[in-house]
């Protein structure tokens, strides 16, 4: 006798008014009035947003990335490490991590794929055939020099140490010289610092160690990412590098699937008044160089 007033309780139970207070899966951003009035108000400004820096990784997948896509507005393209000690450690890895990206649509396109590269000689490792197939290369300068036991130096972990930070601050600049002479189409994370040197930045990071960084990406034709969840570039930077005519791109550096907050991102955008011309859109990768 109860079964009618089951019936319609399990319907009300399904019915769309009672899944629209539902959280969203953590891999789509939360659809409050706020995120959805920031994006509305980038699109006002003719921007299109992409996020440049979706990791294939920890539980995050290119389809959740098309999902994501099609539900906020803001386009996804999808990466992976490579290198030595890297996910995709060689050619036969990064050939199968292209196709599996490949055959995903958002919006009746594929994702724009792309890698991430650790080892400085990635150039010459990775086969032309399959670079030809990537639409962005993006790097980073978190790893310089080796330690102790010879292995590359990741200046992020808590256990780096520096000596004489104006020295080293030296090589450091070197070393973001040398990445953007690469054949790279990104730089993350621009003017980074290891956590034991992090609160001397504006005093390591003059205006014309700022300014060498900049004028080589906009001669190499180097997009500098503005990324959700760290600290670096700082507005200083990020005023120096638009002023100079440098080219920027969005991107989130997940580790797992789901969203974060893209606070920073519009904080910028409104900072710079950022306009279509002031983004760089990799969709095809056209290597700066060749060696
Ligand atoms: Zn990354």
């Amino acid at each position: 006798m109860y079964r009618p007033a089951l019936a319609a309780l399990l319907a009300l139970l399904c019915s769309s008014a009672l899944r629209a207070g539902e959280e969203p899966p953590p891999y789509l951003y939360p659809a409050t009035q706020a995120f959805r009035q920031s994006v509305a108000e980038a699109h006002a400004r003719g921007l299109l947003l992409t996020d440049y820096h979706i990791h294939i990784r920890g539980g995050m997948t290119p389809e959740k990335a098309a999902l994501r896509q099609e539900a906020s507005g803001i386009r996804s393209a999808v990466l992976e490490n490579l290198g030595r000690d890297w996910p995709l450690s060689n050619n036969v890895a990064l050939a199968s991590f292209i196709d599996a990206c490949s055959h995903v649509r958002a919006d009746g396109r594929r994702l724009p794929v792309g890698v991430q590269v650790n080892d400085r000689d990635w150039h010459r490792q990775i086969d032309p055939a399959l670079l030809a197939r990537l639409d962005f290369v993006l790097a980073d300068t978190m790893i310089m020099g080796e330690t102790a036991d010879g292995r590359p130096r990741r200046l992020w972990l808590p256990d780096v140490t520096i000596d004489e930070p104006e020295v080293w601050m030296e090589a450091y600049l070197a070393h973001n010289l040398r990445i953007l002479d690469e054949p790279v189409s990104i730089l993350a994370n621009p003017t980074y610092l290891p956590p034991c040197i992090s609160n001397r930045y504006d005093e390591l990071w003059t205006e014309d160690r700022m300014r060498q960084v900049i004028a080589k990406a906009v001669a190499r034709g180097v997009a500098l990412e503005i990324q959700a969840g760290s600290a670096y570039p700082k507005p200083r930077f990020l005023k120096l590098a638009k002023h100079m005519g440098a080219k920027f791109t969005f991107g989130s550096n997940n580790f797992d699937d789901k969203v974060k907050d893209l606070s920073r991102w519009f904080e910028a955008i409104s900072l710079l008044d950022l306009r279509p011309g002031d983004l760089a859109l990799p969709d095809k990768y056209k290597p700066t160089r060749t060696d």
